[in-house]
């Protein structure tokens, strides 16, 4: 077993520590899953890694709305808003129906 390295995984930026025995295999990084291979040019400065979490918090929070804003969508749909002008109308019929009988009814005593 060698000595750690610490390693930068290009995808996530995470630090990890590999043994120097196996920097010349696939690495693969145990935060994000990705296998990369280690190339002591292409580590990442802080500054990359930094601006790299930035994007990958921005890029959560546009899915997250995205996803709040299909769901917004669908309930404002034209279908939906359809259904329950028919569900009212249905509701009320139904109301209506069952206040002209007991009136019928009531009529009779
Ligand atoms: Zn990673």
């Amino acid at each position: 077993m060698g000595k750690l390295n610490e390693i930068k995984c290009p995808n996530c930026g995470s630090s990890l520590n590999v043994d120097s025995d196996k920097l010349n295999d696939f690495i693969k990084c145990e935060y994000c899953g990705s296998s990369f291979e280690y190339e002591p040019s292409k580590q990442l400065s802080d500054v990359e890694i930094e601006r790299l979490k930035t994007e990958q918090a921005r890029l959560a929070s546009e899915n997250f709305d995205k996803i709040l804003n299909r769901q917004n969508e669908m309930f404002n749909s034209p279908q939906i808003k359809l259904f329950r002008i028919i569900f009212l109308v249905i509701f009320i019929t139904v109301f209506a129906f069952i206040l002209f009988n007991m009136i019928k009814i009531m009529g009779r005593f």
